[in-house]
């Protein structure tokens, strides 16, 4: 059956869904009435990240600033990307919707995280040319199924319109997961851990590169800089989640 046929009546098949299958909160499973929402309470315990913040990384500042600022992190060392934002924090509430996206084929919250998205990198969004999900190595990626950052990445080229380019970068070897790690050796784990496949798509573009978790930044400093050596005009990063480290 061609899908054009089915259109008219998808408001009644979805009616018709939501009754037998009533949609729930992905955090506290209560019902809620969109199914692409979290419900009051846990909307409110989820810290989104609003000014004032770090121009560069992103990182929201405990007291009012005037003007734009920096942080003492990027004023010690600047990142090579030009700039970050994120959503809202990494906590041990939050993670209960990243967790789950990341490695339990929750795929189905890619929407919702999506909306949090364009909404945290609308300054972002208005001046990147090309969207590039930070890419996972071939046997990881074999094992989790798909990669959490081209779903999202992919979701926000088709609300924005950006071009997505899923396999512009590539991740040459399998890295150590970065979770675990000491930010020196982060540093030190993606080290030449990606490739340009295509340099003529980058060439004086400026790029917004795509991933769940901002943590010290170093996988995304790594992408930026291989970016950067082969053309890319401005490196920009765009995640879900910021952890304060
Ligand atoms: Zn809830
Ligand atoms: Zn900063």
């Amino acid at each position: 059956m061609n899908r054009f046929y089915l259109k008219p009546y998808k408001k009644i098949i979805n009616t018709i869904l939501d009754f037998l299958f009533p949609p729930e909160c992905p955090i506290c499973q209560n019902p809620v009435s969109d199914p692409l929402s979290i419900c009051p309470e846990c909307f409110k315990k989820i810290k989104f990240i609003t000014p004032p913040l770090c121009e560069i990384c992103g990182r929201p500042f405990e007291f009012e600033v005037y003007g734009k600022t920096v942080c003492g992190k990027c004023l010690q060392k600047k990142p090579v990307y030009d700039q970050a934002r994120s959503a809202f924090l990494y906590d041990s509430f939050s993670k209960q919707l990243i967790l789950p996206f990341k490695y339990s084929d929750r795929t189905d919250l890619a929407p919702l995280l999506g909306q949090f998205l364009i909404r945290a990198g609308a300054e972002l969004l208005d001046q990147s040319d090309l969207i590039v999900p930070v890419p996972l190595n071939r046997w990881r990626l074999m094992k989790r199924k798909y990669n959490q950052a081209g779903i999202l990445g992919k979701i926000i080229s088709k609300k924005t319109g950006i071009p997505f380019s899923p396999f512009v970068l590539k991740r040459l070897r399998a890295t150590k997961s970065q979770e675990r790690l000491r930010e020196k050796d982060r540093i030190k784990n993606v080290r030449n851990a990606f490739i340009i496949k295509n340099n003529k798509l980058i060439k004086n573009k400026k790029i917004l590169l795509i991933d769940d978790v901002l943590t010290t930044g170093a996988t995304v400093n790594e992408c930026a800089k291989i970016l950067k050596r082969n053309g890319a005009k401005a490196v920009y990063v765009l995640t879900v989640a910021h952890t304060l480290k």
